[in-house]
């Protein structure tokens, strides 16, 4: 589902990431851990092409991410082919940015009905079915002032969902709520990992990833250090940096 080969991204002098190679499987769910500054967040923004990298290649679902290739010229996307290919991947950020005048349902009905043109009933018909599977079939009408930094998530999941993606990516989804409340958010996403939805998960969560996660990749300063199955990194860790890392966080 996403294919990265020798992916580089820099901010001006800033080389941030040096050199990715990975392959997220279709149906799979595959963790990202490393310190912070590591380029977890800078690699996920690149999948949905929010950066744009500065070599290497990167594929989501078979089709170059933001470029087309013809003989051996990459070409540009336009703006409208770059959306299309975003609206097939899903988002959830640490901070939950709903939009604060709007009802969850309202949220949640947003994209479909905006970029997609769907009719309002149709939108509306599977945010309640989104709501509901999210646990929050009684807070519809509620809006986002009024319901628990679980529950924003919670509605961010739903909206990202709403859309229908491919693909969904999580940037540290609970590192922002408080410890009490990240127990419903992880099972929405264990929920959906049972879907087989396809899920790139950046994380401080070891007990998540290592239940939940189909592989994880330990990144450290732009690279990949170590990758495999969560159990065997997390507990049989090769590297002295995934060592120290994991000293810190287990
Ligand atoms: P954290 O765990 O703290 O979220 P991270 O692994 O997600 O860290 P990134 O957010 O990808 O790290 O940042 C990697 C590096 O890139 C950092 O040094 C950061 O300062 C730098 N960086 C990120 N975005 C920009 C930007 N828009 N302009 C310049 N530098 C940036
Ligand atoms: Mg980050």
């Amino acid at each position: 589902m996403v294919k990265a080969e020798g992916v580089h991204k820099s901010y001006g002098p800033a080389h941030i990431l040096k050199g990715i190679d990975l392959e997220v499987n279709n149906g799979e769910v595959f963790c990202l851990i490393g310190p912070s500054g590591s380029g977890k967040s800078t690699f996920l923004r690149c999948i949905n092409h929010l950066e744009k990298i500065n070599a290497g290649r990167l594929w989501v679902d078979g089709e170059l991410v933001g470029y087309r290739q013809k003989g051996d010229k990459l070409y540009e996307l336009k703006d409208s082919e770059v959306a299309a290919q975003r609206r097939d991947i899903g988002m959830v950020f640490q901070r939950f940015n709903l939009f604060p005048h709007m009802t969850a349902l309202e949220n949640v009905m947003e994209a479909p009905v905006q970029v997609k043109g769907e009719t309002k009933a149709v939108a509306r018909e599977r945010a309640a079915r989104l709501l509901d599977r999210v646990g929050l079939g009684d807070k519809a009408g509620n809006f986002p002032s009024q319901l628990s930094g679980g529950q924003q998530q919670r509605v961010a999941i739903a909206r990202a969902l709403a859309m229908e993606p491919k693909l969904m990516l999580f940037d540290e989804p609970t590192s922002a709520l408080d410890p009490e409340l990240v127990g419903d958010v992880l099972d929405v996403m264990r929920d959906l990992a049972e879907s087989g939805m396809t899920m790139v998960v950046v994380t401080h969560e070891m007990g998540f990833a290592r239940e939940v996660g189909d592989s994880l990749v330990f990144m450290d300063g732009g690279v990949v250090v170590e990758s495999g199955h969560p159990r065997e990194v997390l507990t049989n860790p090769q590297h002295d940096r995934t060592k120290a890392f994991l000293s810190k966080v287990l």
